[in-house]
């Protein structure tokens, strides 16, 4: 598909999600993203050895949250390499992003990376070998390799905000330490989470940064084609939470979701996605993303489960 039909695709992805009633309901356990505007919406796509093309409010920055989770991912396994999957599983976890149900019953070992619990460890496990502003460093890094952008920044307001509000994920995190799955203090761990959370990226860069899960030639190679397959089957599986079966099921593509409202879908060998609405559906997932993403699959035909 050449660069004006897609063009033309996201400019009418746009303008419905400009129309929308139904906007969903913005994430106010953090009171930071309480006050972000729910009427906002941006799409883009980056496609290997291609201009990036945007539609909406592809340049406003938002916190990308739960999305920082595959960075992170990807960094602890470039560290770790399977030892990471001895503190934390590769399971669908049927519940909410930050609970604690299966954490009791499975004594303390979370059931993926993308849930908070499982999130919280992997962090953990970068920092056995850093310190929380090494490990911030080298997530910018990364990241800032990925997107070709070396501006990316970390916003501190967001971090406090959420530092101040935290107790879930602190408890979380102290549940951890008592099974032995914690290796540094909890206020530790989460200072580090919480400014991970807290990367700032507007919606072109954040397809940018998902170039390196695309694979194949012409996008930045920051990690092996066995671990692209890898991250990607659990951004299928596990990450849109309890709602993964859903986004499989509507969108067909591997994906993570923030409550920033961002969401990064991966075309494997073909593009990375973005696309962001503040308003979030009852699982905590962009609700508008969601459906962007689902019209764009139906109207290109990249779901990787094959057209409508
Ligand atoms: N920082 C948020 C939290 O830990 C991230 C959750 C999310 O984006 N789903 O609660």
């Amino acid at each position: 598909m050449g660069t004006g039909p897609l063009q033309g695709i996201l400019d009418e992805i746009a303008a419905e999600a400009r129309d929308s009633l139904e906007r969903g309901k913005v994430a106010d356990y953090i009171p930071e993203l309480a006050c972000i505007d729910p009427d906002q919406f941006a799409i883009a796509i980056a496609r290997p050895g291609q201009p990036t093309l945007t539609a909406g409010d592809a340049g406003v920055a938002f916190s990308i949250q739960s999305v920082s989770k595959l960075f992170m991912l990807a960094l602890a396994l470039g560290r770790l390499g399977d030892r990471l999957w001895t503190r934390v599983g590769r399971e669908p976890s049927g519940q909410a992003f930050d609970s604690m149900l299966l954490l009791e019953l499975e004594k303390g070992r979370p059931r993926n990376p993308f849930i908070n619990a499982g999130a919280i460890v992997t962090t953990d496990a970068v920092l056995e070998g850093a310190s929380p502003r090494e490990a911030l460093g080298a997530l910018l890094r990364f990241i800032r390799a990925a997107a070709g952008d070396e501006a990316i920044h970390i916003n501190d307001r967001v971090a406090a905000s959420e530092t101040a509000t935290g107790h879930r994920n602190l408890a979380l995190a102290h549940y951890l330490r008592s099974h032995g799955n914690l290796s540094n203090p909890p206020e530790m761990t989460l200072g580090t989470y919480f400014h991970q959370c807290a990367v700032e990226l507007n919606c072109a860069q954040l397809a940018d940064a998902g170039r390196f899960l695309v694979g194949g030639p012409g996008v930045p190679r920051l990690v092996s084609q066995a671990r692209i397959r890898r991250i990607n089957a659990l951004m299928m599986t596990c990450g849109h939470y309890d709602g993964s079966g859903d986004y499989a099921f509507r969108v067909g593509l591997p994906g993570k979701s923030g409550v920033g409202g961002g969401i990064l879908s991966i075309v494997p060998g073909v593009a990375s996605v973005a696309v962001w609405s503040p308003g979030l559906n009852h699982y905590g997932n962009s609700k508008l993303g969601t459906e962007a993403m689902e019209r764009l699959t139906a109207r290109t035909g990249w779901s990787v489960f094959g057209p409508e």
